[in-house]
């Protein structure tokens, strides 16, 4: 078991998975109200935010909003720097 805490309520919860770091983790309550949210069909209605990948240059979009200080990659570098957070 992995000991997560749930994006939503914010309670330490386990869950038998390892959590993949760029996706939120809900505890057992959370979860029925999030779920539909993880698949990538229903990605097309998520805002995009115009970004430039810190590894090659190019320009891309990113599903979620870019921090400021944090590099963001696009998808072909992305997976060259991508490591567990756990
Ligand atoms: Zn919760
Ligand atoms: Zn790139």
């Amino acid at each position: 078991m992995h000991t997560v805490t749930c994006s939503d309520c914010g309670v330490e919860c386990e869950v038998p998975f390892k959590p993949s770091g760029d996706r939120p983790v809900y505890c057992r309550d959370c979860l029925p109200q999030h779920r539909g949210e993880r698949g990538d069909r229903t990605r097309s209605d998520r805002e995009m935010h115009k970004t430039t990948c810190a590894d090659c240059g190019e320009e891309c979009e990113v599903p979620f909003k870019p921090t400021e200080g944090r590099p963001v990659y696009c998808r072909d570098c992305l997976p060259k720097h991508r490591k567990p957070r756990f």
